[in-house]
């Protein structure tokens, strides 16, 4: 789309006091234009003149790419340019982006007659005043506009993409001696009614062969819904039922939320306990893990 000013540009040969005057009074006749044109959304709505349409704005914070194939970037843009653009004077070029990180950069040209600005479209609906504070922090550096611009940042933080969730990874529950999807689905059956609703992996691989402090040898992500368990215990040396007894534990952790006392997360609230003891060969597990607890640290 082309600019008004480009639109109606003047043909005839350059002279610099009729141009002047032509532009001056093309300016103000935009300047009426969108006046009127501000005035007559205003009477339409609540939402003030200086704001693109909602619409548009909706479409920023819900799918950029598609804001940007049907327009609405653009529009967005070019309407927060102009605004801005009437703090400065020099050129502008403004980007509108969906960083995570950076919701603001500018670059200076030396002479001071040309600024790029990017901005995270948190600031698309920004209000007169805070436009003002990007111009004077973009031209001036300004402190106070600098401070402005942070809480202004800090308030529209839910308008920032959320960090993607990283690809699952391949799991693998078949060991080399352990299936564990095997022993998740008996537990499952004798000890929940089928209820647990979790996925399973044995952990990564790992190549020191030298004692451990100590090991994790299970681990369950609510998130993720998964359960890890470690490598160490993928050996024929390592009973079935101990396994099992530590597969037991990470399922319980779906059971039982972990209440907060006294500021703390409690993961093993008094039922968890209880509930642990249920399992058929607890004692026996409790005693291998005992009896075998540096064959696990080393691995
Ligand atoms: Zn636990």
């Amino acid at each position: 789309m082309k600019s008004p000013a480009k639109a109606h540009a003047p043909s005839a040969p350059y002279r610099p006091d009729r141009a002047a005057t032509a532009a001056a009074a093309l300016r103000t006749a935009t300047r009426a234009a969108v006046v009127t044109r501000g005035l007559r959304k205003l009477a339409e709505s609540t939402q003030p003149s200086w704001m693109p349409p909602r619409a548009a704005l909706r479409k920023l914070d819900g799918d950029i790419v598609q804001a940007e194939h049907d327009g609405a970037l653009e529009m967005a843009r070019s309407s927060l340019q102009r605004r801005i653009r009437a703090h400065l004077d020099a050129r502008l070029d403004l980007v509108l982006t969906d960083n995570r990180y950076t919701m603001i950069s500018v670059r200076r040209d030396p002479s001071r007659a040309h600024y790029k600005l990017r901005l995270h479209h948190m600031f698309a609906d920004a209000s007169p005043a805070v436009t003002r504070a990007i111009a004077r922090y973009v031209a001036e550096n300004d402190p106070g506009s600098s401070r402005m611009l942070g809480d202004y940042i800090d308030e529209h933080q839910h308008r920032v993409r959320p960090r993607v969730e990283p690809r699952p990874r391949r799991l693998v529950s078949r060991g080399d001696v352990h299936d564990l999807q095997a022993i998740f689905d008996e537990l499952n059956e004798d000890y929940f009614d089928g209820r647990i609703d979790a996925r399973i992996t044995w952990g990564p691989r790992t190549r020191r062969r030298r004692p451990r402090k100590s090991i994790k040898m299970g681990s369950y992500s609510l998130e993720e819904r998964l359960i890890r368990i470690h490598r160490t215990l993928d050996r024929p040396e390592v009973p079935e039922y101990f396994v099992a007894w530590i597969v037991f534990h990470e399922m319980l952790h779906q059971v039982f939320e972990a209440p907060v006392v006294n500021g703390r997360r409690q993961f093993h609230p008094p039922e968890f306990l209880q509930a642990e003891a249920t399992y058929a060969r607890y004692a026996e597990a409790k005693r291998w893990e005992r009896d075998n607890l540096e064959l696990l640290l080393t691995y």
